[in-house]
């Protein structure tokens, strides 16, 4: 596998590509319009290392399992043990955050949860989780004012606000770190704000991370 973390400089962490862990369903818009219920935990799933692909780079989608949707999360890129911490004390294991694709095999998806079996297929298949580079994490950023972006073909798709999530970051962190611990090169996905939907060949994407009005991150990238 060639793929490695990467700094937004263009350096590579000296960090090992790990699992990386999701979040279902933690931005109410788009909740609702998967016609799901609000959750009281947070629902988690993962992704193997090999699903992790450079999102810099155009990708493919799989060849077969109906139509792939994009999430666009907000990614943090851990870089220290993290064990049932505490959700004050979570921040200090990260080391980066970033831009990833939760891509998604949705009708699979849907099939899968109707007969209440694991989304492993229609989530975690080799390609699923373009990732960008990842900008350091300082002490002294604060969640609640960033925001991603999706254009598709130009055209406006997804617009977050971390502010609108359900589970705040240093929440979410305290609760995976309860069942799985996170290991350095590990990476959390946070959940996509609304306006997901299919990706098709030859589609061009540009998604951007905002610290308010800042752009902090952006990359461009197309679908093979
Ligand atoms: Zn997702």
């Amino acid at each position: 596998m060639s793929y490695k973390h990467r700094h937004s400089d263009g350096s590579s962490f000296s960090f090992p590509v790990g699992k990386v862990v999701c979040v279902g369903r933690n931005y109410a818009a788009h909740a609702r319009e998967l016609n799901n219920a609000i959750p009281k935990f947070p629902l988690l799933f993962m992704k193997p290392a090999t699903a992790i692909v450079d999102m810099g780079q155009p990708f493919f989608l799989p060849e077969r399992g109906g139509s792939c949707h994009h999430e666009l999360e907000l990614a943090l890129l851990i870089g220290e043990p993290l064990s049932a911490a505490q959700p004050a004390t979570s921040l200090a294991a990260v080391a980066g955050v970033g831009l990833a694709l939760d891509l998604t095999l949705r009708e699979l998806q849907d099939s899968l949860k109707e007969k209440g079996q694991p989304w492993e297929r229609a989530k975690a298949f080799d390609g699923a989780c373009p990732l960008s580079a990842f900008i350091p994490y300082a002490a002294d950023m604060d969640f609640s004012t960033f925001s991603l972006t999706l254009q598709r073909n130009n055209q406006l798709q997804q617009h977050g606000r971390c502010s609108d999530m359900l589970f705040s970051v240093q929440e979410l962190l305290s609760e995976i770190s309860h069942s799985f611990t996170l290991m350095p090169g590990d990476v959390v996905l946070t959940g996509t704000p609304a306006g997901v939907g299919p990706l098709l060949h030859d589609d061009e994407l540009h998604a951007s991370l905002n610290i308010g009005d800042d752009e902090v991150l952006q990359v461009e990238t197309s679908v093979l």
